[in-house]
């Protein structure tokens, strides 16, 4: 695949060549449609002066006494008598340059220039027939010479003289026109060999600056590659990449790089934390079995470390479970079943389980408000949320505590249940990772106490509340103890009186 650059190049070079070759043809039309006018007014006086320049030569000879004529009898009759050019006039004339013919009182021609002389008979006959219709000082005419050599028409204008009159009448002088213009075959060669140059040397210039114009996306690239290695994702590119396309392209990707890094840092912070969750138990299970396959085990040592193992082993399955509905959850794989679920119920339902927890843990369990109301959702998850908050409150909170719950219409349609607890709380620095996977307060402490849990509980309860389009929040202070909230949207009030367990 060619590079940008050479592309650009090749396209530039391609544009030139056109633009010549439209450029080249029109001068060549431009040329050939050049009026005859034109080419008179232009040439006309070349033309006279050459046959001035024939007249002074005449007329100085004459001035010096030269004959340039002589009268011999032509013809049959010998009375009828012709002028005819003497050598002097012919020698005079032979070193003069040019096209030119000389007239005599008879409109014969007595002398045509070596110019003439050369030029293939036709092209001879062709200029005599005009030489003889041109009058002297008036019109010029252009006759079309046939002759390879010459490739040009011949202008031709007619001169007098009186001083050499009666035997010389006029001088007919001709001028090329390829004086005053280019030849095709000129102006063709001047093309071929100007114009390659004209491409090349454009070609290279384009080829810079197309590489000048597409150096910042090469640093982009490098930059990229080397950002993308998966170990240097804190670097970002520069914020000024020379224009404001490539500065708002960098800016793009700087904000895709930050979202890579806080993903890659999430899961390997995921990772290391399950793997970290899964290796406790599993040592604590090996232990355990050790400890009851020993031959010295008592039976009833035996048993208890079977129970134990028991334990851990329900505690890696519940891990699992979380880390199972979190990962698909992540992948949106976990379709929710959604039907309309009347809340009232089911908060009456997990109020009584609440009720019996709290007389394990010697707590007070409460429900001061329930509003009846209808969400669409899936009971299954919703219930599985509430008792997770539920829980925490029961665990944070020491006995004696209370623990109180509410279900509660809002303004918006939308519909709260709230657990509120006198427990532990939570310092205002902890609150903000509450929901962050794998987070507790108490890491080190949680772990083997009554309290022990992963850290996933409340992730997974905010999964549950955002796939029902809700939300929970948490409130809290340390030593005071803490509300947390779920509110989602309602699908339609319910025998909206307030009724008090
Ligand atoms: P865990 O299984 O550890 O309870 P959660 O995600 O449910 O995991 O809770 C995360 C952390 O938030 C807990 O370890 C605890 O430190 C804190 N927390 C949650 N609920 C409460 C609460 N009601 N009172 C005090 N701390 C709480």
């Amino acid at each position: 695949m060619a590079t940008l650059r050479a592309r650009l190049t090749v396209a530039y070079g391609f544009a030139l060549v056109g633009s010549l070759i439209v450029f080249a043809s029109a001068l060549i039309i431009a040329r050939n449609a050049r009026g005859t006018e034109e080419l008179v007014r232009e040439l006309g006086p070349l033309t006279l002066g050459q046959g001035d320049r024939v007249l002074e030569n005449l007329r100085t000879a004459v001035g010096l006494g030269e004959s340039l004529t002589v009268q011999r009898p032509c013809g049959e009759r010998p009375e009828v008598r012709c002028v005819s050019a003497t050598k002097a006039m012919i020698d005079l004339l032979e070193r003069v340059p040019g096209y030119f013919l000389v007239y005599d009182r008879d409109d014969r021609q007595i002398y045509s220039s070596i110019g003439i002389r050369q030029l293939p008979l036709a092209d001879r006959t062709a200029i005599a027939e005009t030489a003889v219709r041109l009058v002297p000082d008036g019109n010029a005419l252009l006759v079309s010479v046939s002759d390879t050599l010459f490739r040009a028409r011949l202008l031709l204008a007619a001169r007098r003289d009186t001083a050499l009159l009666p035997n010389i009448t006029r001088v007919v002088a001709g001028v090329p026109t390829s004086i005053g213009e280019l030849s095709p075959s000129v102006l063709v060669g001047t093309m071929l060999i100007v114009f390659p140059l004209i491409v090349l040397a454009s070609i290279a210039v384009s080829y810079f600056i197309a590489g000048r114009a597409i150096e910042p996306v090469e640093r982009i690239i490098n930059e990229v590659e080397a950002i993308t290695d998966g170990r240097s994702l804190h670097r970002r590119l520069p914020s000024d990449l020379g224009n404001e396309e490539l500065s708002r392209l960098g800016a793009t990707l700087n904000a895709m790089i930050g979202r890579l890094e806080t993903s890659f840092g999430g899961l390997r912070r995921f990772t290391a934390d399950a793997s970290h969750e899964l290796k406790t138990p599993l040592t604590v299970l090996r232990a355990d079995v050790e400890r009851a396959m020993h031959p010295n085990a008592a039976g009833s040592e035996a048993m208890q470390a079977l129970e134990e193992a028991l334990q851990e082993t329900a505690r890696m399955s519940d891990l699992v479970d979380s880390l199972l509905t979190l990962a698909r959850a992540d992948e949106g794989r976990f379709d929710l079943h959604r039907e309309p679920v009347a809340l009232g119920p089911l908060v009456r339902d997990v109020f009584e389980t609440a009720v019996i927890l709290g007389e394990h843990a010697g707590l007070m369990v409460s429900l001061s408000v329930l509003e009846e109301s209808m969400v669409d959702g899936e009971a299954r998850r919703l219930r599985q949320l509430f008792l997770n908050l539920i829980t925490n409150a029961i665990k944070y909170t020491p006995r004696g505590g209370k623990v109180e719950l509410s279900l509660s219409h809002r303004v918006g349609g939308e519909v709260a249940f709230t657990v509120r607890d006198t427990g532990i709380g939570i310092s205002a620095a902890d609150l903000a990772h509450v929901f962050d996977r794998f987070w507790r307060a108490d890491r080190a402490r949680s772990r083997g106490s009554e309290r022990s849990g992963f850290g996933l509980g409340l992730s997974i309860s905010q999964w549950i509340a955002q796939a029902h389009s809700g939300r929970v929040t948490a409130q809290s202070r340390l030593g005071r103890g803490s509300v947390f909230t779920v509110t989602l949207p309602m699908l339609a009030f319910v025998d909206p009186v307030r009724r008090e367990p």
